[in-house]
């Protein structure tokens, strides 16, 4: 169980390292067998020490611990109950996705990492109170197709088998959007076609993710 612990300070740190979330926002958890645990509400990501994450067993609901957990537990416990392949959630504000899809663009494929390891599309779902159940909601029911959901005038999340998928999802998401404000900056970004999209999803598109995973660190 430390060991979860453990990943989950690396990529708390990783987070706000990249600048995907600024002083007390975001908000990440993980799974192991019947637990999850989830940042502390009130920390940065990277200042929560090993013993503050806070543990809950996702079938009974039970927190343990003297710490509350992230506002948006429901959320979290929703994606896990959802899809039991899920053992990581990662939520974040990263400032060039937020402000692109607050201004209603979304993010498209436009070259082969995308495809690989953010999917062929990435829904987005308009505004909604946080913390609470219309939220949960609106990301489960994306979640149940999707693995990265824009939220409008707030964030993403991004699942994954592992905190490291589920980060490196949330990392893209974000680098996809930088790249997208440049290339729309400069002239007209030529985006995938719907054969070239299917020709990275042919190009044992697993094997491929998951080399493109490995090479992370
Ligand atoms: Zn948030």
């Amino acid at each position: 169980m430390e060991d979860i612990r453990k990943e989950l300070e690396k990529y708390g740190k990783l987070i706000i390292e990249k600048n995907l979330a600024a002083g007390p926002g975001g908000n990440i958890s993980a799974r192991s067998g019947d637990f999850v645990y989830l940042s502390p509400s009130g920390f940065a990501l990277d200042e929560i020490k090993l013993n503050q994450w806070v543990k809950v067993n996702i079938k009974t609901g039970k927190q343990y611990g003297k710490l509350k957990p992230t506002c948006e537990i429901s959320m979290h416990l929703g994606c896990y109950l959802t899809r039991p392949d899920i053992k990581a959630v990662i939520h974040t504000h990263p400032p060039f996705t937020l402000g692109l899809i607050s201004a209603g663009i979304g993010l498209k494929p436009f070259y082969p990492d995308f495809v690989a390891i953010l999917g062929r599309e990435i829904p987005m779902v308009e505004y909604v109170i946080p913390a609470g159940e219309e939220i949960r909601e609106a990301v489960v029911e994306k979640i149940k197709k999707y693995n990265v959901v824009l939220l409008k005038n707030h964030g993403a999340v991004s699942v994954g088998e592992t905190l490291k998928e589920a980060f490196a999802r949330a990392w893209l998401t974000e680098e996809t959007a930088k790249m997208q404000v440049i290339g729309m900056m400069v002239g007209k970004i030529r985006y995938f076609t719907e054969k070239e999209i299917q020709g990275i999803e042919n190009l044992q598109a697993e094997d491929y993710r998951k080399a493109l995973l490995k090479s992370m660190k």
